[in-house]
């Protein structure tokens, strides 16, 4: 039996790392290199979930995270499994599926950047995000940051987010940012983005940041 149990739980990690690796990752290198082939004058591309996080925490997970197995080395977390199944169960149940990767251009400074993303879905008109989270069921400053960008991106007047907790739902709008509001949030983009980011990434040990934080 040990070896099935074994088998089991490597299956389940390995297959879930496969597809979120895919998903967040391979994805996304794809897009940044193609774009940059062929749109020259572009500064920087960037995706919704890297500007709402710590600037420098990008780099490392470009740099370090180029096979699924780095993945399950550096992020990998049960809790994650959890979040991502009802995520796609919840968006199952309200008919929504996500939608194909869309990009806008901004300019800053006079430098041309590219925000990039795909939101969980849409419900009417509006842009929606599903979290799960365990302990607390309000969202985050990151997450609101995260919705009002996806309101933006998709040209949607409001976002909502719904989070699932073991003791409830609940549901938060919010007004989509304005163009100066994303342009605010570029300049402003810096390594920690939070104070409290540090505690739980995964590089601290070789970031020199972290290190003159503590
Ligand atoms: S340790 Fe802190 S500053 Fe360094 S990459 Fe991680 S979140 Fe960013």
């Amino acid at each position: 039996m040990e070896k099935e149990k074994i088998e089991i739980v490597s299956k389940l990690v390995r297959n879930f790392s496969e597809r979120s690796f895919n998903r967040y990752f391979t994805a996304k290198r794809i897009f940044k290199e193609q774009f940059k082939q062929v749109v020259n004058e572009v500064k920087d591309v960037i995706f919704v979930n890297e500007l709402i996080q710590c600037k420098k925490k990008r780099e490392f997970e470009m740099e370090r995270i180029r096979t699924s197995e780095d993945y399950i080395n550096l992020i990998f977390n049960p809790k994650l499994i959890i979040g991502d199944a009802i995520e796609d169960k919840i968006k199952e149940l309200l008919n929504i599926s996500r939608p194909y990767l869309t990009f806008k251009k901004i300019e800053v400074n006079d430098e041309t950047y590219i925000i990039a993303g795909s939101c969980d879905g849409f419900i009417n008109d509006y842009v929606v995000d599903i979290k799960f989270k365990s302990r607390i069921n309000v969202p985050a400053v990151k997450d609101i940051l995260q919705i009002k960008l996806y309101a933006w991106l998709y040209n949607t007047k409001y976002g909502l987010i719904i989070i699932i907790s073991p003791s409830t739902i609940n549901i938060f709008n919010y007004e989509a940012f304005t163009d100066s509001d994303v342009k605010k949030l570029i300049t402003s983009w810096k390594s920690p983005m939070f104070s409290e980011e540090c505690k739980y990434c995964p590089f601290k040990e070789d970031c020199d940041i972290f290190i003159k934080l503590i």
